[in-house]
């Protein structure tokens, strides 16, 4: 069977300036895979251009077995492929349930969005306790929350999460990792990037080391934790 998401070759230039250089890597249905890397190793731009925002100069996407990679982005969506990103990206006027619905634009079953707003608030009881509220009287972990609730408003197959534990407490970050878990035990496949490599290779089944637009090293998430190069450049030990 093939993979859930396939990256072949991938190449992603902002003009001139190559951000991805022909990066490839997969994840498999069920998985939550981890990609790591320091500041500008391409993360974020290889997250944006899978989910259609940004064009790629070279390589290929696919998704449950089709090409994505001129796809618009609202087309990816609803074929099942939700992006969380990076600095979340809430809209702070708008109450935190307006928030979750814009996650839902492309669905037409009101039954499903509404036990789906359910799920949210079951995963994130904040959100159901503030639903009326400004989502900018939300503190950072809070809006995270938001962030992840709202993509996941849109039922999806693969989430993609750009830096959840970025700028989070230590008790905040636990929880928006225990969350990954759960979403996985709950049938959502998962790509994660983050900074923290240790939180994030913890939970990966697989994981990606990005170093200025490459992949430089691959393995199972636990591998990954006592590999040497990774230890010290990722996790800060001698
Ligand atoms: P970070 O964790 O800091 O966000 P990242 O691994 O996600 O890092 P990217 O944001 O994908 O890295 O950036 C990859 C490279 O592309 C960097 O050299 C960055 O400066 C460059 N880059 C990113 N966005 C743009 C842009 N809009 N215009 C020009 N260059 C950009």
């Amino acid at each position: 069977m093939s993979a859930m998401l396939e990256v072949k070759d991938l190449e992603v230039a902002y003009g001139k300036i190559l951000a991805v250089k022909k990066i490839s890597f997969s994840v498999e249905q069920g998985q939550v895979v981890s990609l790591i890397g320091t500041n500008g190793a391409g993360k974020t731009t290889t997250l944006k251009t899978i989910s259609g925002l940004l064009r790629p100069t070279g390589g290929e996407i696919w998704f449950q077995g089709e090409r994505i990679d001129h796809v618009a982005a609202h087309d990816i969506v609803t074929r099942g492929l939700a992006h969380s990103p990076e600095g979340r990206r809430i809209f702070p006027r708008l109450s935190v349930e307006e928030n979750l619905m814009l996650g839902a634009f492309s669905r037409r079953d009101p039954g499903g969005v509404r036990s789906d707003l359910q799920a949210a608030y079951d995963l994130f009881p904040i959100l159901g306790e503030r639903r009326k509220q400004p989502a900018g009287t939300f503190s950072g972990g809070e809006q995270q929350m938001l962030a992840m609730g709202r993509a996941m408003m849109c039922r999806p197959k693969l989430l993609m999460l750009d830096e959840p534990s970025m700028g989070l407490s230590p008790i905040m970050m636990k929880r928006i990792m225990t969350t990954v878990s759960e979403l996985q035990r709950q049938g959502t496949t998962i790509l994660l990037v983050e900074q923290n490599a240790q939180a994030a290779l913890k939970r990966a089944d697989y994981g990606y080391v990005l170093e200025v637009g490459k992949v430089v090293l691959s393995g199972s998430g636990r591998d990954l934790l006592v590999n040497d190069s990774v230890r010290k450049a990722y996790l800060g030990e001698d």
